[in-house]
């Protein structure tokens, strides 16, 4: 079968307030706020989705902030995307410390991984987030609230999952996916399609005595990888559907098309494909400036706004 899946394409996750949402992912970490608009299932929730200028697929983070919803913290554990790992350039990692220091975001030297050097940190509502220094990096970042040219975040460099037992995972990545093993140590598997990339690493690691895994506040929804168009998708929700996996239908997502599925070691995964894009409802220089929503959503415009905290960033 033709490799179908180009990337890595967003990682979602659940997290606690908007504000400080905001403040962790656009002005400490300098991510573009590419578009804010709400979650298709709840209106009174935003949806933001961060990224570089364009919001290009692989370098998208996107979060619901449901505080004050009853939703509880979750718990982090096997069956999940434990960490999202964005790539920053080699150089500019003790730039990082510094600049995450003065934000008053504590570092852990996670060390050398596959010959890279990684840093951890904690986003506000507990999510391990990773920054690894790459030389391979060709992406163009965005560049915003202070954050330099030459440290910039280049977009997604990956994402970890915990499973307890990893085989028929692997399986599912290998022969349906089409991505290859690249590299392995110790309990770490990783995985690339469409080249070995950041933007195109997923790991797997062999977590037998991990607790499992509780959506909630503070955890990873899902992960996402990237399909050229319509069609692709189709033919991909196709081959997931031979091997007896469940997928849903196609859903609208106004910026890309999407189907759902569970891996076999509880990760939840979409296909996403890569256009339209995030210019369909807004001109690329005010990317994320107004409160976008879907069609069916504009009759209740005012009723919306009037329930969403005002946030700034
Ligand atoms: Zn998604």
């Amino acid at each position: 079968m033709q490799t179908l899946i180009r990337s890595l394409h967003h990682v979602t996750a659940t997290v606690s307030d908007a504000q400080e949402d905001l403040d962790f992912y656009a002005k400490a970490l300098g991510m573009r706020l590419v578009k804010k608009t709400v979650n298709f299932d709840n209106h009174n929730v935003y949806h933001f989705y961060y990224g570089d200028e364009q919001g290009t697929p692989n370098t998208l983070m996107t979060t619901f902030p449901y505080k004050g919803w009853g939703v509880p913290v979750g718990v982090q554990g096997a069956g999940q995307i434990t960490v999202t790992a964005f790539s920053v350039p080699e150089s500019s990692l003790d730039g990082w410390r510094s600049r995450l220091h003065r934000a008053a975001i504590a570092v852990r030297d996670v060390g050398e991984r596959f010959g890279e050097e990684v840093i951890a940190i904690d986003d506000p509502s507990g999510l391990v987030i990773e920054l690894v220094g790459s030389r391979r990096d060709e992406r163009t970042p965005w560049v915003s609230h202070g954050v330099p040219q030459d440290a910039a975040v280049r977009g997604l460099y990956g994402v970890t999952m915990s499973i307890r037992e990893p085989a028929r995972t692997l399986q599912v990545l290998t022969d349906v996916l089409d991505y290859e093993v690249v590299n392995e140590e110790e309990s770490r598997t990783r995985l690339a399609v469409s080249g070995d990339l950041p933007g195109h690493i997923i790991d797997v690691l062999h977590t037998p005595d991990a607790s499992q895994a509780e959506n909630g506040l503070g955890t990873v929804h899902h992960v996402a990888m990237a399909v050229d168009n319509d069609e692709e998708q189709l033919r991909m929700r196709d081959e997931l559907i031979k091997v007896g996996l469940m997928v849903t239908e196609v859903r609208d997502r106004c910026y890309f098309k999407s189907i759902y599925f569970r891996e076999p070691g509880g990760v939840l995964y979409e296909v996403a494909t890569l256009p339209p894009g995030f210019t369909v409802d807004e001109e690329l220089p005010n990317l994320g400036q107004g409160l976008k929503l879907p069609p069916w959503e504009e009759p209740h415009r005012a009723e919306i706004e009037t329930g969403l905290a005002s946030v700034t960033y």
